[in-house]
């Protein structure tokens, strides 16, 4: 088993709802445990015009390898009615694989640690929840040192 993370991300169709049903269909994944999900988020979105996101983050422990748990969580997506049109457009659920044990991965389908980890508050704050306060990195770079140069701005904590 390992420890892994998962950012969970909504902005349509009942977002609370959504992360809801997905952590609750995470915990259900073949050989994999739900550990502990994050406090919710909300956030207003990166781009304009779009409805305001929840965010959280949860922690699995999984014995899925890491193209096999990004398939199954694509599936929970699909099952959540997400369709994949523009990039970055609004959607009913994303599930994002943010760290995989102490694993950096770089493959044409699956970055890890997540690339853009550094600049989401609703990514950084939640995982803070989930990890100690000297929680490093797969690629060294430190949650501290994130956070603080990550304020937390535009986020609410439900
Ligand atoms: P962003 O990646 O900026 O958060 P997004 O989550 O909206 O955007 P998606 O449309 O959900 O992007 O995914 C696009 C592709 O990203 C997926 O098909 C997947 O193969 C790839 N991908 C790369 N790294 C990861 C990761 N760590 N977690 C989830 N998907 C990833
Ligand atoms: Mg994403
Ligand atoms: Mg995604």
């Amino acid at each position: 088993m390992v420890r892994v993370h998962i950012g969970l991300g909504s902005n349509l169709d009942s977002p609370q709802r959504q992360l809801r049903d997905a952590l609750q269909a995470m915990a259900e994944l073949p050989d994999t445990r739900l550990v502990e999900a994050s406090s919710f988020y909300t956030s207003d979105s990166l781009l304009p015009g779009q409805p305001r996101y929840t965010n959280a983050v949860a922690a699995l422990d999984t014995e899925l390898a890491p193209l096999t748990l990004l398939d199954a969580l694509q599936a929970i997506e699909s099952d959540q009615g997400r369709e994949r049109g523009e990039r970055w457009g609004p959607r009913t659920l994303d599930l994002d694989i943010i760290t995989y044990a102490d694993r950096v991965i770089d493959e044409p389908r699956l970055k890890v640690p997540h690339y853009h980890l550094h600049a989401r508050a609703f990514v950084l704050y939640p995982l803070a929840e989930l990890v100690d306060e000297a929680f490093v990195l797969a690629d060294g770079r430190s949650l501290r040192a994130l956070l603080a140069a990550c304020p937390f701005v535009g986020l609410e904590k439900l």
